[in-house]
């Protein structure tokens, strides 16, 4: 199963030429996101929590502890709204009205399964890990059956999913061309600051290379 063409839920009412139902571009931008929100209501109240995740073809999986409000609210299989937003850079107009941000972003309705399958709960913490830093899982200790006992993997359809995009330049009215205020875009990007080694390290470990050179860029 694959995107979903324009449903009732992913119709964006304004600017929707900048709405975008591509799988390839959906998934890519999952995949440079590091979090997201997940959006869900329980007894009527509105709720949203920010959390990691993990991609496997068409599945986006997220974890908890099997104690966590927010894992059972979902696996009950209630329908979330779930949001990952790439900031690209600030759009710094010539007015205050036409000020923007580039961004990419994906809007996801799906509802969650509680994942039984062992094997399928593995390969999705596995996503999960690399999804923070590539190559981390096969360079750690990898949980033991207790660990994995405590936690809960539920996995959402990636089907019913809109993109939206901006990219380029400040759009003025014309006569604002004549003002003199700097206008102009400042990208902005996420990228690493130098590692910290964790002063209780008993061994000489050299930092490795996936950490000094962090890039959330696919
Ligand atoms: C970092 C960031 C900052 C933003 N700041 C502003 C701001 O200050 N003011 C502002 O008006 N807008 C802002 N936007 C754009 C905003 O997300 C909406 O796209 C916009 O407000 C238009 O909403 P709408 O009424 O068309 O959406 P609706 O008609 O309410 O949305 C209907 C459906 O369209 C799709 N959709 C709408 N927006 C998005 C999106 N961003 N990504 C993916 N799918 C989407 C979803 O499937 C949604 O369910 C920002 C976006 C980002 C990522």
């Amino acid at each position: 199963m694959t995107i979903r063409s324009i449903t009732s839920r992913t119709k964006p009412s304004r600017l929707a030429k900048r709405g975008n139902y591509d799988e390839t571009q959906i998934y890519q931008i999952l995949d440079e996101g590091l979090f997201c929100h997940i959006a869900y209501t329980e007894e009527g109240q509105p709720m949203m929590i920010p959390t990691g995740y993990g991609r496997i073809g068409n599945k986006l999986y997220i974890h908890g502890s099997v104690g966590s409000h927010f894992m059972r609210c979902l696996a009950d299989g209630r329908t979330v709204c779930l949001a990952v937003s790439l900031l690209d850079g600030l759009v710094l107009a010539r007015s205050a009205f036409h000020h923007s941000v580039n961004y990419r972003s994906v809007i996801l309705f799906a509802a969650g399964t509680v994942v039984t399958d062992e094997q399928e709960r593995w390969d999705a913490l596995e996503a999960f890990t690399d999804h923070i830093l590539p190559g981390r899982w096969a360079a750690v200790r990898q949980p033991t059956a207790s660990e994995m006992q405590k936690t809960m993997v539920i996995s959402f359809p990636i089907e019913e999913a809109s993109a939206k995009m901006r990219s380029g330049d400040p759009s003025d009215d014309e006569e604002d061309y004549d003002l003199t205020v700097w206008a102009g875009v400042l990208p902005l990007e996420v990228l690493p600051l130098p590692a910290i080694t964790d002063p209780k390290m008993r061994f000489d470990t050299a930092i490795p290379d996936n950490v000094q050179h962090y890039s959330r860029k696919k």
